[in-house]
């Protein structure tokens, strides 16, 4: 299949830019798209060979339900059986944006598109390429992340024609997604509610509307733990991981440095790939690393920054691209520093677990 890649001038947005892509939606063709999360792959909501499609193009397992795309709060009402008061506030505050309401779902919605669940995913994303392609399609639009299942998720369309191209019919290229992680979602068919995946919207802000709001139990595991079986289908897969083995060294962060670079050494006399994730306030200790790589014949080492630990935004934007980067250069060996749990630390967090299959260190 051919993939249409379309790049849009952001500073000139206008609905014509997407007249061909909304027609595609209509006909049941995909498309991916950026949203402030990360990139969507789309199809239409309400038709069940869409879903289809979508769980194929990614390589998805079809029990994973779709988050399904609308672009202003009326366009819920025909997807659920009632709106609740609780999602009317969580909207109020928060919509557009990166947060993911469970409902009851009605009958127009297929169980194709919420993966044979009662309940389905609705979010009303901000970025403006996503919100007029809904707007323009006329239908709600079912996205799951715009990735090959098991994949980091993507943040650039570079990465959604890595995965997908020759699978999808069009990619739409709108530059970086500004929050990099993918949207909380938020459990409002249980009491009291559920948060099933942490994200950008942290349970501090959630607990301003929803006083009682609590994590899941899945979410807050820290090891790899078959007892607890994630509410959100999508949370039970191996998910985000990198092709090397990832490790995660948590404690104080000196003695952290030392430990990676201690293993980062001994990987690299032993003529392996290694690769090094680490905020700005640890990079220099990982330096002279590369001293013993020019020295003596020995791997390779790929060292990526993320950013100061003290801006959680920037780690959480880069953290994916981050992770692909590895698999570009064929890092087989790859250490990662830990982050603060809580705020948006606690997304960053739960993803980086994921990808390293829960396998943290303590030092
Ligand atoms: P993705 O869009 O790729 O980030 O995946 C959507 C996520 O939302 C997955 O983790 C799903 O399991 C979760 N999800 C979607 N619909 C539901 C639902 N009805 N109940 C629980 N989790 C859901
Ligand atoms: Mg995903």
């Amino acid at each position: 299949m051919e993939t249409i890649l379309k790049k849009i001038d952001m500073s000139c947005l206008s609905s014509g830019d997407l007249r061909e892509a909304a027609e595609f939606i209509r006909q049941g063709k995909l498309v991916a798209f950026p949203t402030e999360t990360v990139y969507g792959l789309g199809g239409n909501a309400y038709d069940s060979t869409a879903s289809a499609r979508i769980y194929a193009a990614k390589g998805r397992p079809s029990d994973n339900p779709l988050i399904v795309h609308i672009s202003e709060f009326s366009e819920i009402e025909p997807l659920v059986k009632e709106v609740p008061d609780v999602a009317r506030a969580l909207a109020d505050r928060f919509w557009p944006g990166p947060l993911t309401m469970i409902l009851e779902k009605s009958e127009r919605i297929p169980k194709e598109t919420t993966g044979g669940l009662d309940t389905v995913a609705i979010r009303m994303p901000s970025h403006p390429i996503a919100n007029m392609l809904i707007k323009e399609a006329g239908v709600p639009i079912a996205a799951p992340s715009a990735n090959a299942s098991g994949r980091p998720s993507t943040t650039k369309a570079e990465h959604v024609i890595e995965d997908l191209s020759g699978r999808i019919d069009m990619i739409i290229d709108g530059g970086s997604s500004d929050i990099g992680l993918e949207s909380t979602i938020v459990d409002l068919t249980v009491n009291p509610a559920l948060i099933l995946r942490p994200g950008y919207i942290t349970i501090e802000m959630l607990r301003e509307v929803i006083p009682d709001i609590e994590y899941d139990k899945a979410v807050l595991k820290r090891m790899k733990d078959d007892t607890i079986v994630a509410k959100a289908p999508g949370m039970k897969y191996r998910h985000y991981a990198p092709k090397g083995e990832l490790t995660i060294y948590e404690g104080d962060m000196s003695r952290v440095s030392q430990a990676i670079r201690a293993s980062a050494e001994e990987m690299l006399k032993a003529g392996h790939t290694v690769g090094i994730l680490t905020s700005d306030e640890l990079l220099g200790s990982y330096e002279d690393l590369r001293a013993i790589n020019l020295k003596e014949k020995t791997g390779t080492l790929y060292i990526k920054d993320i950013g100061s630990r003290d801006n959680e935004a920037e780690i959480a934007a880069g953290l994916f691209d981050a992770l692909r980067y590895f698999d570009e250069v064929k890092a087989e060996y790859i250490y990662a520093e830990s982050f603060t749990e809580g705020g948006i630390g606690q997304a960053i967090m739960n993803r980086l677990m994921k990808a390293a299959g829960y396998h943290i260190v303590t030092v």
